[in-house]
């Protein structure tokens, strides 16, 4: 069965977290195709002076010399905040039903996700791949636990089929943060070897977040 992982973040800026993690999870789930998607951000709530058509930008820069991961800008074409359940319901209709489709966040977006849209049928839709996030613990009673409890299963099972299986991951993070990355630009300081290069030259050229 193909299978396809899906990683969404606001990536304002992306950086080399974000990306070692994709690469990291494509290669342990053993998926065919990993897709970095970025999500819509209201513009009162966007970093002064990037949108979303520069982030995008900045995500194609990252993954130009890697074959190994993909864009998505399905959620910035919406030009409004996406539902993931929506997401995925055009996914789910696009790639049919024969093919296993993962939906990666880490511990820190899992532990609300019932306040998310629709949420109990997201699992319907694909299998739900958590990354522990230091300093997040999983939730263990309540309506988070219980989809635990009822759909757990072990890694190597999103295989076998399209969707239903919730697998968490001890994955190793390296300690980068994008709100840290605009800090340091803001107090003067270079975020160099966080971040590609050619992302940088970009922050650089387009004096993005007043670098
Ligand atoms: P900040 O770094 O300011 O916390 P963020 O990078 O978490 O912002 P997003 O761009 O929305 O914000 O993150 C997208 C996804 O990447 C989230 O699921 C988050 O858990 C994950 N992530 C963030 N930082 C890292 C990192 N250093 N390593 C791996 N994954 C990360």
């Amino acid at each position: 069965m193909r299978s396809i992982g899906f990683f969404g973040g606001t990536f304002d800026p992306i950086h080399l977290g974000h990306l070692r993690l994709a690469l990291e999870l494509k290669q342990q789930l053993a998926l065919d195709e990993m897709h970095l998607l970025p999500c819509y951000i209201p513009p009162h709530r966007a970093s002064p002076s990037v949108d979303a058509q520069q982030r995008l930008a900045m995500l194609q820069l990252a993954l130009a010399d890697c074959t190994e991961l993909r864009w998505d800008a399905r959620e910035l074409q919406r030009e409004k905040p996406s539902y993931t359940f929506d997401t995925l319901s055009e996914l789910r209709a696009e790639l049919g039903a024969d093919v296993s489709l993962s939906w990666c966040m880490g511990m820190d977006s899992f532990a609300g996700l019932d306040s998310w849209h629709r949420w109990q049928e997201l699992i319907g839709l694909a299998h739900l791949v958590v990354v522990a996030r230091p300093g997040w613990e999983q939730p263990t009673t309540g309506p988070i636990a219980d989809l635990v409890a009822q759909h757990r299963a072990n890694a190597d099972e999103i295989h076998t089929s399209a969707a239903g299986k919730l697998v968490i991951l001890e994955q190793r993070l390296l300690p980068i943060s994008a709100t840290e990355i605009r800090a340091q630009i803001g107090a003067g300081e270079s975020p160099q070897f966080l971040l590609p290069d050619a992302v940088l030259e970009y922050l650089r050229a387009q004096v993005l977040y007043g670098y």
